[in-house]
């Protein structure tokens, strides 16, 4: 109840200047989130592991350890994709 009315009494002047500054920084924030797409997205929850002795990239799934042929060119991160959708 109280909520409404302070909402209202504040919105003027005290309120006005963080909320904005907070609400434009986010704003920016969720372009730039998907510009990047998904792929940046990947390594939140694996961790490259570098090339092995074959040359072939590898990442690892923080969650489960499994290890993956991804990160480099070849594979990219599809596969790694794949794995977190099963969750
Ligand atoms: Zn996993």
């Amino acid at each position: 109840m109280d909520d409404s009315i302070s909402m209202e009494v504040d919105g003027g002047n005290i309120t006005q200047n963080p909320e904005n500054m907070e609400r434009s920084e986010m704003e920016e924030d969720i372009k730039k989130k998907k510009t990047k797409a998904v792929t940046s997205d990947v390594w939140r929850y694996f961790t490259k592991l570098g090339p092995g002795d074959d040359g072939i990239d590898r990442a690892q799934c923080d969650g489960c350890k499994q290890k993956f042929k991804a990160g480099g060119k070849q594979y990219g991160t599809s596969s790694l994709k794949r794995h977190l959708d099963r969750f």
